[in-house]
């Protein structure tokens, strides 16, 4: 029988087959230790299967809702698609606002605004509560290689704020070469609302 609270991992011994590929990010990241192997019969309320952002998170939400949760990996935490390279907090989603507010209409689109801003929030508040070790850094930004670039940037800069995104910054030539260090640019977007993490 398993204590409320705790995560109890499969322990595998990592093999050359289950190393990452060579990569800054592997080279960079925080140990992530292996897990003792589940050998005896438990129960739990819950039993997630994956130990990525998506069954961590959810193994969150649900012990803090008061439940018993047992997370079982087949490898080691992170060894997926969330172990492999550093996360982008970018406030959006893979289509322009406008677009969608073309597809579900004025009122739906809204709530579309709101919700892009929940998954940076909510990783800022796991970060801060857990005190989990993974290098955020707040600001990103979306650089532009010539003026029409620029100017769709400019328009991106307006859409957001009307979603309630007042933590966006237009970049000239001098800022953004001060910020990557590289002339390439002509200028950009910081928004400060979106970071990086990596673990
Ligand atoms: C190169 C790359 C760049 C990306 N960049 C970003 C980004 O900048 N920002 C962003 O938000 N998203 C990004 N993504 C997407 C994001 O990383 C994924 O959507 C997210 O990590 C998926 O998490 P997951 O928990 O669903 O899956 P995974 O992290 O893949 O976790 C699945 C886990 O389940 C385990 N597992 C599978 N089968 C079993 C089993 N039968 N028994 C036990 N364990 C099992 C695996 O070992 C693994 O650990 C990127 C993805 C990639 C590949």
């Amino acid at each position: 029988m398993q204590e409320a609270g705790t995560i109890p991992m499969q322990q595998r011994t990592q093999t050359a087959s289950q190393a990452h590929a060579p990569s800054y990010y592997a080279a960079s990241a925080n140990p992530s230790p292996m897990r003792e192997v589940l050998k005896e019969d438990i129960t739990a309320d819950v039993c997630i299967v994956g130990a990525g952002y998506t069954g961590l998170s959810s193994a969150l939400h649900l012990l803090e809702a008061g439940f018993n949760v047992v997370v079982l990996e087949a490898a080691k935490v992170g060894w997926g698609a969330s172990g492999r390279n550093g996360g982008q907090i970018v406030n959006s989603f893979s289509r322009d606002i406008d677009v969608i507010e073309k597809t579900v209409g004025k009122q739906k689109v809204a709530l579309f605004g709101e919700m892009a801003f929940e998954g940076g929030k909510i990783i800022r508040e796991r970060v801060n509560k857990y005190g989990i070790e993974c290098d955020l850094k707040d600001g990103g930004i979306f650089a532009a290689l010539n003026k029409k670039q620029m100017q769709e940037l400019e328009h991106q800069k307006a859409l957001w704020e009307k979603y309630g995104n007042d933590h966006l910054e237009l970049l000239d030539a001098k800022d953004i070469q001060n910020a990557v260090a590289t002339e390439r640019y002509v200028g950009g977007l910081l928004d400060m609302s979106g970071g990086h993490i990596h673990h």
